[in-house]
C-alpha cells in the first residue's frame, strides 16, 4: 500500500456553514467545496496539500448526529489518500486488521473510502480514500 498524503482531517459538526466561520473568519482559510454523500453534507477547507473536512448529518438520526450526541463536535477521523483503496483493504484484511466495511464505500468528491475499525487503532478512526482526481 502506498500512502500519498494526509488527505484530510474529518471534523464532526452540527452545521457546516457555522463551523466554517472558525476557519474562514478566525483563520485565513476558505471553504472550497461542498458535497453530499447520502445523509451527510461535507465542506472542504484546503490547507496546503491537505484539507479540513467538515461533516454534518442532514437528519436527526444520521451518523454524525448520533456521534455528536455521544461525544460532541470535534475531530472525528483522519484520512490518508492511497492509490488503490480495494488493494489497501485486501492488504489490511490479510494482516487481520478489522475494517468497518467489506467493500470500498462512496465518499465525497467521487472518492472510494474505507475505514479501519477504531478498536484496532487505539481510538483513532482512520479513513483510506482513493480520489479520481486530487482533492
Ligand atoms: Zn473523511
Amino acid at each position: 500500500m502506498k500512502i500519498k498524503r494526509l488527505a484530510h482531517i474529518g471534523i464532526a459538526v452540527k452545521d457546516v456553514d457555522e463551523v466554517a466561520k472558525v476557519y474562514t473568519e478566525y483563520l485565513p482559510l476558505g471553504l472550497d467545496s461542498r458535497d453530499t454523500v447520502g445523509e451527510l453534507l461535507t465542506g472542504f477547507i484546503p490547507v496546503g496539500d491537505t484539507s479540513i473536512e467538515l461533516v454534518m448529518s442532514t437528519t436527526e438520526d444520521g451518523v454524525m448526529s448520533k456521534y455528536i450526541a455521544k461525544k460532541g463536535e470535534g475531530v472525528h477521523h483522519i484520512a490518508f489518500e492511497v492509490e488503490d483503496v480495494a488493494a489497501a483493504m485486501a492488504e489490511l484484511k490479510a494482516k487481520g486488521v478489522p475494517l468497518t466495511s467489506d467493500e470500498p464505500r462512496p465518499g465525497a468528491h467521487g472518492a472510494k473510502v474505507a475505514f479501519l475499525h477504531p478498536k484496532a487503532t487505539h481510538g483513532v478512526l482512520i479513513e483510506l480514500c482513493e480520489y479520481p482526481e486530487k482533492h
